[in-house]
């Protein structure tokens, strides 16, 4: 059976590893020119425990779900997930009413370990809190992630287990002949599909609309950031976050797998039609810091390294919305995948399998004996003990020869992640973190680009920052 998967976020790039393992023919569109450059790049970057979602959502059911799946996947998938436990703090008895609350909540939706700590214990494990609180919700099981990595990862395993990649093609529409989905068509020709997956995130209603299929109207909620230099690892162990509002929960302080602090995100509805809309503002961000100061009064800002935005896809129903069309054969909705999407993602993709397809569309899954689920990352040899490191530099000196200083990333890495189909610069850098280090590129872009340039065979001048026009020489322009 041949499905189509729409979109290379990290809920389109697990669902599609899940057909494989079913043994449907897979192709995977993607408009960017890279996996995971939609909502899956720019965001809190957190496997949430799964306390927040009110009960008998698919939010709720999905989240504590993925949360635990976690485990399983990022050993199968070869990347990093670091269980760091989360706080949520509060300043007065009215928001420890709140606390209890959030507890009644997870345990309904099955989180484990949940607990109220005193004020001394929050501070003994997190001294950089304002002291100030009096009580913090601890839960262990949240963690963090680079979420691309997932989306990366999950791909290059579904691409191992016969699923083909389609990056740089958007789709325009989608054919459907008596009521069943016949083909996707793209700018650059046509896909035969029996299966559409509609995973195509902030643009999941307009793919919707082209397969004449419900859908539920989705517009961007910009989240704006500020990440503070790994040199402030120290004073963050845990994520962060304040004593939720009903629209969303609050500015958060989140230690990243590289030690670097990001503080965010805002919350700001936009219209439909800015979709792409990733300008940070100095309202918002000084919105950020004002917030922070209040959870953690120290945090030296100084220590800036960038701001960014990302745009969750927003809907009026607030869940998910994850369901075969009753008017099209064969199109599957998965769109409206706002937070907790990335804890999900991994449940998301048994559920649209097992549920939405086996037992709501009464495909027969008949196992793809030949699936295997394991895929190995890129070694990043500075993690490695040195005596190893030493003993790979001498069969292979570019393993010795650093590119990104910040981040200690080899000349081996970089050309490691063009072979996996890295081509431009956000895609070493997504890959390896070569770039994304104290300098912000500084030193390293152009010994980037000469190895892509060498690599590939093409003239430095072709190389580009990201998709569309972004070439980085020749006066063609632009960050
Ligand atoms: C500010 C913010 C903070 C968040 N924090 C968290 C968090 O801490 N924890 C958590 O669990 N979740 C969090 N989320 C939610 C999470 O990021 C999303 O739920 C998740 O990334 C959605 O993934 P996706 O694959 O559905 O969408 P995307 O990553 O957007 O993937 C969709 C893909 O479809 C492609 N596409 C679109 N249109 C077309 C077309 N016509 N043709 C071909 N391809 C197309 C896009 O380019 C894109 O790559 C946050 C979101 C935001 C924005």
């Amino acid at each position: 059976m041949k499905g189509v998967v729409i979109g290379a976020g990290i809920v389109g790039s697990l669902i599609a590893r899940e057909l494989t393992r079913y043994g449907f023919d897979v192709s995977i569109i993607e408009k960017e020119a890279d996996i995971g450059w939609g909502v899956t790049k720019a965001n809190s970057g957190i496997v949430h425990a799964g306390y927040d979602d009110e009960p008998g959502t698919l939010r709720a059911a999905l989240c504590a779900k993925g949360n635990a799946m976690y485990e399983k996947l990022s050993k199968e998938l070869d990347f990093k997930v670091k269980r760091t436990g989360s706080f949520v703090v509060a300043f007065n008895d009215e928001e420890l009413e709140i606390l209890k609350e959030l507890i009644k909540r997870g345990e309904t939706n099955g989180v484990p370990d949940l607990k109220i700590l005193d004020r001394d214990d929050a501070l003994s494990m997190e001294p950089h809190l304002n002291p100030e609180i009096k009580y913090a919700l601890y839960a262990p099981t949240a963690g963090v992630i680079f979420p691309w990595d997932v989306a990366i990862a999950a791909v290059e395993n579904a691409t191992a287990n016969g699923a083909k990649l389609f990056l740089n093609e958007k789709v325009v529409d989608i054919e459907v002949k008596d009521g069943r989905v016949k083909k996707v068509i793209t700018d650059k020709g046509e896909h035969e599909a029996d299966l559409v997956i509609n995973a195509a995130g902030l643009y999941g209603d307009e793919i919707a609309r082209m397969a004449g299929a419900e859908h539920v109207p989705i517009h961007p909620r910009k989240g704006e950031y500020i990440i503070l230099d790994n040199k402030v690892s120290k004073m963050v162990k845990r994520v962060i976050f304040p004593t939720p509002s009903k629209k969303s929960k609050g500015i958060l302080v989140v230690p990243t797998l590289t030690g670097e602090v990001l503080l965010g995100p805002t919350a700001q509805d936009l219209p439909p039609e800015m979709k792409d809309n990733l300008s940070t503002t100095a309202e918002g961000l000084n919105f950020v810091k004002e917030k922070v100061i209040k959870l953690m009064p120290n945090l030296p800002f100084n220590k800036t390294l960038k701001t960014f935005a990302g745009l969750r896809p927003e809907s009026p129903q607030k869940d998910f919305f994850i369901k075969k069309s009753d008017k099209v054969w064969g199109f599957v909705n998965v769109i409206a995948i706002r937070s907790p999407g990335l804890t999900a993602a991994p449940a998301i993709a048994k559920y649209v399998v097992e549920k939405v397809i086996e037992e709501d569309m009464g495909i027969t899954l008949e196992k793809n004996e030949s699936f295997n689920p394991i895929r190995k990352g890129i070694t990043h040899f500075a993690d490695l003990p040195p005596e190893e490191w030493n003993e790979i530099i001498k069969k292979d000196p570019k393993a010795g020869k650093i590119i990104c200083f910040c981040n200690k990333v080899t000349e081996r890495e970089v050309i490691e992640a063009i072979k996996r189909g890295a081509r431009t610069l956000d895609g070493i850098k997504f890959r390896t973190r070569a770039m994304a280090g104290r300098c912000q590129a500084n030193f390293c872009t152009t010994r980037v680009m000469r190895v892509l340039a060498r690599e590939l065979g093409v003239d430095m001048s072709e190389i580009m920052l990201k998709s569309g026009n972004s070439w980085v020489v020749d006066g063609k322009v632009r960050r």
